[in-house]
Order: C-alpha cells, then sequence, then structure tokens
C-alpha cells in the first residue's frame, strides 16, 4: 500500500481494509487503551450516518457539533462547546472532497487532550493548505475505495496510522463465507458499470425508482444496496459482511492514483465553469470548496432554496443531479443527539449535487447550465399541478 500511495501518505502505515468504514472500526479496535464505553466522540451533525451507527455500536456515544455552512465540514470553534469530560476523540469528515480546518481542530484536540480521526473517505486528493493529503497528520484516517467514491475500487478501503501504532501491520481478520465474499464483489462490479453516466440513466435510475418504490411498501432491501447512503436507522455494522481487501484492487488502485491529478484538474475546471455560466443566478449559494486548501472536486455541491424541485426538474432535461446523500444525524432518531446544528439542518434542506465528472465537455456543461438558469428563470416557482406531476406523488 505505501509503496502505492507513492508519498502521498508519508510517513504512515496504510492498511488495506474490506471498506472505509472497516477501517474506522479497526482504528477503535488499535486505540482501545484511549476509548472505552460511554466515551463521548465528537463529530459533524451533517455527515454519514453509519460513522455514527459504527461509534455507538463500539459503545461510544457520538455527540453531534455543527459545521461551517460553505466547507460542509465540522466548525472548530464548535467541538469546545460539545465537549465534556467523557469526550477522547474527534472525528472529522472532509465531506464531498472539501478539505477542512485542520491546523483550528488539531490545535483544539491537543489543547484538549483529544484524538482527532479523519474520515478521508471523498477526499482522495484533497489536500491542506501546505499541499499534504489530508489523513496524513492525525491519529487515524479511513479512506473508501467504494463503487460512489473518486477512486473505485469496487470496494475496499484504507485505514492510515502513524507507524508505531500498526507495528505489526495486521488487523482484526474477518472470515465472510465464499457466498457473501463472491456477492460482494460482483455485485458492487455490476453497480460500479450500470452507474456511470450516461449509462445510468437507462439501468440504474429505472431502477432506483422501482426500489424506492419497493421500499415503500416495506421491502428495503434493493434499496439499501443501491443507495447506502440513505438513512437505515436499523443499520448494524457487520465486519463479516464483506471479503478482505482483493489483490485485484491493488493495480486498479495504482492506475487510478496515477491518474489523479488530471482527474481533479478536469473536476474542478467542470465546477469553475458551471460556476461561471451560472454566476449571476441569484438563488444559489455558491460553497467555499477551497477555503482551507485544495478540494479535489469529488462532488459539486450547490444551495438552493428547493433541491428537490430543482434535481426534478433536471432529471426531466437529463441532468442527474442528487440530494438528501448525508443528513443532519444529529436530528435522526437513531443517535437521540440533544444537540441543535443549525448549519447542518439548513445543509440537509438546501444541498444539491451537480454533476462533475471529469469526462464532462463544453456541450454538457452548457447543457447542464442552460437547465439549471432554466428552472430559475421559468419554473420557478412551479405552479402546484406541475409540481405534483415532476415528482410523480412521491412526495405522499
Ligand atoms: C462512503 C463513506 C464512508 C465509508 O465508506 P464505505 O467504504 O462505504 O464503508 C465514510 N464516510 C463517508 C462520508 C462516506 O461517504
Amino acid at each position: 500500500m505505501e509503496s502505492i500511495w507513492a508519498g502521498r501518505l508519508a510517513g504512515r502505515r496504510l492498511l488495506p481494509t474490506p471498506t472505509g468504514r472497516h477501517a474506522l472500526w479497526a482504528f477503535l479496535a488499535l486505540r482501545r487503551d484511549r476509548l472505552k464505553p460511554g466515551d463521548e466522540v465528537v463529530l459533524a451533525g451533517f455527515n454519514f450516518y453509519v460513522i455514527a451507527a459504527v461509534l455507538r455500536q463500539w459503545g461510544l456515544t457520538p455527540v453531534f457539533a455543527d459545521i461551517e455552512p460553505d466547507t460542509l465540514c465540522l466548525d472548530p470553534r464548535r467541538i469546545a462547546q460539545a465537549v465534556t469530560g467523557r469526550t477522547r476523540l474527534v472525528v472529522v469528515t472532509h465531506m464531498f472532497g472539501n478539505p477542512a480546518d485542520l491546523p483550528a481542530i488539531r490545535a483544539v484536540c491537543h489543547r484538549l487532550g483529544l484524538l482527532l480521526f479523519e474520515d478521508c473517505a471523498h477526499a482522495v486528493g484533497t489536500t491542506t493548505a501546505d499541499g499534504t493529503q489530508v489523513g496524513a497528520e492525525s491519529d487515524g484516517a479511513l479512506f473508501s475505495f467504494g463503487i460512489q467514491k473518486i477512486v473505485n475500487t469496487f470496494g475496499g478501503g484504507m485505514l492510515a496510522v502513524p507507524e508505531d501504532l500498526a507495528a505489526d501491520n495486521t488487523l482484526p481478520g474477518h472470515h465472510p463465507s465464499a457466498v457473501d465474499a463472491f456477492l460482494s464483489v460482483g455485485s458492487r462490479a455490476v453497480a460500479s458499470a450500470i452507474t456511470q453516466t450516461p449509462v445510468s440513466d437507462w439501468t440504474v435510475q429505472p431502477v432506483l425508482r422501482l426500489s424506492r418504490a419497493l421500499a415503500r411498501h416495506g421491502h428495503p432491501g434493493l434499496s439499501r444496496t443501491l443507495e447506502p447512503a440513505r438513512n437505515d436507522p436499523a443499520y448494524r455494522f457487520d465486519p463479516d459482511s464483506r471479503s478482505p481487501y482483493r489483490n485485484f484492487m491493488r493495480p486498479m488502485l495504482a492506475a487510478q492514483l496515477a491518474r489523479l491529478d488530471a482527474n481533479i484538474r478536469a473536476r474542478r475546471a467542470v465546477r469553475r465553469q458551471i460556476r461561471e455560466r451560472l454566476a449571476d443566478v441569484p438563488e444559489i449559494r455558491w460553497l467555499a470548496e477551497d477555503r482551507h486548501g485544495h478540494s479535489n472536486a469529488a462532488y459539486f455541491g450547490i444551495r438552493v432554496p428547493d433541491p428537490q424541485e430543482l434535481a426534478a426538474f433536471l432529471r426531466g432535461r437529463g441532468v442527474t443531479a442528487t440530494t438528501g446523500d448525508f443528513r443532519d444525524c444529529s436530528r435522526l432518531p437513531q443517535f437521540d443527539g440533544l444537540a441543535d446544528c443549525p448549519n447542518s439542518r439548513r445543509t440537509e434542506t438546501h444541498l444539491l449535487r451537480l454533476p462533475s465528472h471529469p469526462t464532462l465537455g463544453e456541450r454538457q456543461i452548457d447543457r447542464i447550465s442552460d437547465a439549471v438558469r432554466d428552472f430559475f428563470t421559468h419554473h420557478s416557482p412551479l405552479p402546484a399541478p406541475r409540481l405534483t406531476a415532476l415528482h410523480g406523488g412521491s412526495r405522499a
């Protein structure tokens, strides 16, 4: 692993794991010395609910703190307010590939004697202000190579830790059955092939509609596989559910890391061009993705008054935009969080993801930008009957 990463995470031990969440699980196991049942962990309200669920399953108590609204990342000024005598760990997510304010967060952790763990699932190629890959300077960091991520090896993940922490290079072993192992890789290869746009308009989108319909009628299985980010209050992490990191993933990872800088340049150019074309649309609030470093443009987020309406309109124009991938976890009933995170709540309500694939050309960039502009000039607000038709009744 260290040679594949070729200096991007210098001085770290890099341990392959079945998924990104396994890397968090492994970190908690390695730091048993500092993390006892009932200890508290501060993390951003706007988050991937699975992270909070894994912490809780380990016996830790997630305590949510608010985010900076324009980077989507944990606000360092909110950490101290969330800390109590039982706090031992801070988990910071570089949400959407935007670097969090690591110097400030590290300073707080240092001052209060807390461990710091980074969720770099979106952030391969994201760097701090001094050009360092995020995840290189804390007590631990997770990476994910799942099918939705910027580096996709049909699953897999990685834990990065200081060299002395995992000196013997071993992590707790997991033993899925042969059938589970086959299904877990095979189904992701298929899902990965069919989720590439434009193929997905003819494959995944209809299946997604079907899976959501099934979920509404009490059959959530398919939608859980296809939309892992959707909140599932009954989720439990099962270490044996996925095959160990496979050897075939290493060359895939190496090849994508070799192209990573070009990939990021192209994504950032797509984002910049769409932003330039829409700069005068007053309803759009732009993020400050690069405030604390250099974002990888893995996801292109904008804030608009009604993202569901816009996403439905864009779908009608052949543009895939998504909403609701991440949630204000401080309001999810399963975490009985008492925190109030207004920025996380507003982000959940107003955030929309636009396409930023590196292969988008001038014509597609025009098409996306024109569609967004048309929505705001001609279709906002939508008359009521039209709105119902666009949603296909799914709001009920
Ligand atoms: C995908 C993701 C993870 C975990 O990755 P898996 O490989 O799916 O376990 C963690 N955090 C965030 C923010 C993610 O999007």
